[in-house]
């Protein structure tokens, strides 16, 4: 969709920090980090809400995966997750370590570096 934020992050025209891509699926670090290693997980095709999203099982799985890649990363078993839909009009789900993790919440490259090794 034109216009949309995480669509032009979907087709490279915006740099995110991006942690896991497949076809269908994409997760990069929030701008904004609640805390260190903050996820943004999006269908790649826009879609305005989470709960209409055709694959969601497909969809979860890879919240899922992301959530246990954070757990190893930051060395926690506390991983929250937030569904709101109201700051970017393209599904996302926030996945992201509880506050008390050891790591900076600003270091992007860091936090995508660890997410990915936690991810192989
Ligand atoms: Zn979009």
């Amino acid at each position: 969709m034109k216009d949309c934020v995480f669509c032009k992050i979907v087709n490279k025209e915006i740099p995110a920090h991006i942690v896991y891509e497949d076809k269908d699926f994409m997760a990069f670090l929030d701008i904004h980090p609640h805390t260190p290693g903050h996820v943004q997980v999006i269908p790649k095709k826009h879609c305005r809400w989470v709960w209409d999203i055709e694959n969601i099982g497909d969809y979860f799985k890879i919240a899922q995966k992301i959530a246990l890649a954070q757990r190893k990363a930051f060395n926690t078993d506390w991983i929250l997750s937030k569904i709101v839909g109201d700051e970017v009009p393209h599904a996302h789900i926030w996945v992201f370590p509880n506050s008390d993790v050891k790591a900076n919440r600003t270091d992007f490259e860091g936090n995508t570096k660890k997410i990915i090794a936690a991810l192989a």
